[in-house]
C-alpha cells in the first residue's frame, strides 16, 4: 500500500483539481485531503479521522455512504452488461425501468427522460432542446435564456454563462451571447429594508418582465431557475415568488426549466422542489440525488408538451442530432434504480423534512441572536447561516477576513464538514437525507462552537 507521503507527492505533482488554487496546491500551501471511506453520514480520511459530512459530498450523497444495495446493483449490472449505447432506439432494462421510475415521481405533465452524466451537460442539453423546440415551431429568433444572478447551472461554456456568479464568469470571458440575467430571489438582500416578502417577489417578477420587454419577448425562449438557490447561497424563495414569475413566463410564452440538480429527489422535504413551490416546469434538470452520486448520471425530464413539438421536429428534420456515448449508461441506471428504491424504503423525503426542520430550529436557537448572524435559513435539509459585520444594515464583512472559510475550518477541526459558499460569508449545510436528530445536534454544536471561536460569543 502507498504511504500517505507518496500519495501526497503524486497528488501535488500530477492531479489537477477542480475549483482549487493551482499554484498554492502545487507549492504545498493548500491542504490536500485523501478520503478513504464512508458510512452513513460519515467519511473517513487516510489518517483515520472520521468526519460528519454536513454537505453530503457536493450535496449529492443523499442516501449516505456505504449502501450495499446500490453497490451490489452496480456490480451485478457490470457483470451482466457494463455498457451498451442508447443511440437509435437502443436501451437496457435498467435505463428503461429508471425512466419509468423517474416519470412516476416527477411533477404532473412530465413524460420523457434524456440522460447525461453531469448537471452541466444536462443543462447544455436543455438549451439545445429549447432551441430545437423553437426552430420546429418556426420561431428561430426565440433563443435567449434568462437565468438569475446567484443561480448555479454548471461549468461549461453555455452552462457557466447561465451560472450567475461573477467568479465563474470573469476568468473565462463569460457570459456568452444568448444568456441574460435577472434579479436573484434573495430576500435578505432586498433593495429596500421595508419590503415584505410578497412585495419583493412582485418586484422580482417586474424586473424579469422589464428584461423580457427590453430584449424583445419574441427573442426570449426560456427561463431557468433552481427552485431554491443552491451554490449562490442556499436561499429558499420568498413567498409568492414562483407564482409571480410563472405568470410573466406564461404571458410571453417562455418555457420554464427547473434546475433540480440539488433539489430533486427529496432534499427540500418533497420529492421535487417544483412540487414543493407549485412550479409548472416544461423541463427539469436532475443529477446528484438521482444516483446519490454512486455513479455519474444526470437527466432532463421533458414535458409531454415539449416532447410533442420535438417529435414534429424529427418528422421534418430527421433524427434528433444530439447524444453522448455514455447517455443512459447502464451502471448509472442500475445505481439510480437502487437509489430511488432506497429513498422510498427508508422514507428519506419525509426525514429530510422533519430532521431538516429540527436542524434549522436548532441553528436558530443557537445562533439566531448572535450579532454577526444576519440570517439562518433553510428548507428541508438545505440550510445556511449568513454572517454580516452589521446585522441591522446587513453590511458584509471584508472578504479578506475570510469569515466564512474560517468558520468552516474551525468546524472541520471538531469533525464536521460544512461548505463556505463562494459569494458572501455563508455556511452551507446539506447533509445526507438519512441524518438523525443526534447527528443534527452534532452539526449544531460544531457550528455554534466554531462561530464562537472565530467571532466570539456575541
Ligand atoms: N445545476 C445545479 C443547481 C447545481 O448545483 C450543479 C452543481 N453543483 C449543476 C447544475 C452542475 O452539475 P455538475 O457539477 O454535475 O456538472
Amino acid at each position: 500500500m502507498l504511504t500517505n507521503d507518496q500519495l501526497s507527492a503524486w497528488d501535488r505533482a500530477h492531479f489537477m483539481h477542480p475549483s482549487t488554487h493551482l499554484a498554492q496546491f502545487a507549492r504545498g500551501e493548500a491542504a490536500n485531503r485523501v478520503i478513504a471511506g464512508g458510512s452513513g453520514v460519515f467519511i473517513e480520511d487516510r489518517d483515520g479521522n472520521k468526519l460528519l459530512d454536513g454537505f453530503a459530498g457536493l450535496y449529492c450523497v443523499n442516501v449516505g455512504y456505504g449502501r450495499p444495495e446500490i453497490a451490489d446493483a452496480i456490480a451485478e449490472q457490470a457483470k451482466s452488461l457494463a455498457y451498451y449505447h442508447a443511440y437509435v432506439g437502443h436501451g437496457t432494462e435498467a435505463s428503461i425501468t429508471l425512466s419509468k421510475m423517474i416519470v412516476d415521481r416527477a411533477p404532473e405533465g412530465m413524460s420523457r427522460v434524456y440522460y447525461g452524466l453531469s448537471g452541466s451537460d444536462a443543462n447544455e442539453t436543455n438549451i439545445k432542446l429549447v432551441w430545437y423546440y423553437n426552430n420546429t415551431l418556426g420561431q428561430p429568433e426565440k433563443k435567449k435564456i434568462i437565468s438569475r444572478w446567484r443561480g448555479y447551472h454548471g461549468s461549461g461554456l453555455m452552462t457557466g454563462s447561465l451560472t450567475g456568479l461573477h467568479m465563474f464568469h470573469k476568468q473565462f470571458d463569460l457570459p456568452l451571447p444568448y444568456i441574460k440575467h435577472t434579479e436573484a430571489p434573495y430576500y435578505f438582500r432586498r433593495p429596500e429594508a421595508g419590503m415584505s416578502e410578497a412585495e419583493f417577489s412582485t418586484w422580482c417578477a417586474e424586473k424579469l418582465e422589464e428584461l423580457i420587454l427590453a430584449e424583445g419577448p419574441e427573442t426570449v425562449a426560456a427561463f431557468i431557475g433552481e427552485p431554491a438557490l443552491g451554490t449562490g447561497g442556499l436561499v429558499p424563495p420568498p413567498e409568492g415568488y414562483w407564482a409571480a414569475i410563472q405568470a410573466v413566463l406564461d404571458k410571453y410564452e417562455i418555457l420554464l426549466i427547473a434546475d433540480e440538480v440539488v433539489t430533486g429527489f427529496g432534499r427540500l422535504g418533497s420529492m421535487f422542489g417544483s412540487d414543493h413551490y407549485g412550479m409548472r416546469p416544461d423541463i427539469i434538470t436532475i443529477a446528484k440525488g438521482l444516483t446519490s452520486a454512486y455513479a455519474p448520471l444526470s437527466g432532463s425530464i421533458v414535458s409531454e408538451k415539449v416532447y410533442d413539438v420535438l417529435m414534429k421536429g424529427t418528422d421534418e428534420l430527421g433524427p434528433f442530432g444530439h447524444g453522448w456515448t455514455y447517455s443512459a449508461h447502464p451502471l448509472g441506471a442500475a445505481a439510480g434504480i437502487a437509489n430511488l428504491n432506497l429513498i422510498d424504503e427508508l422514507g428519506l423525503v419525509a426525514n429530510a423534512k422533519t430532521v431538516g426542520g429540527y436542524l434549522k430550529e436548532g441553528l436558530t436557537a443557537a445562533l439566531g441572536n448572535h450579532p454577526n448572524v444576519g440570517e439562518v435559513r433553510g428548507e428541508g435539509l438545505l440550510c445556511a447561516v449568513e454572517f454580516v459585520e452589521d446585522r441591522i444594515e446587513r453590511r458584509l464583512f471584508d472578504p479578506a477576513k475570510k469569515v466564512g472559510p474560517n468558520i468552516v475550518a474551525a468546524m472541520l477541526k471538531t469533525g464536521v464538514v460544512a461548505r463556505a459558499m463562494p459569494q458572501g460569508d455563508i455556511i452551507g449545510l446539506a447533509p445526507p437525507l438519512c441524518l438523525t436528530r443526534n447527528e443534527a445536534d452534532t452539526i449544531i454544536d460544531a457550528t455554534r462552537d466554531a462561530v464562537e471561536e472565530v467571532l466570539g460569543g456575541g
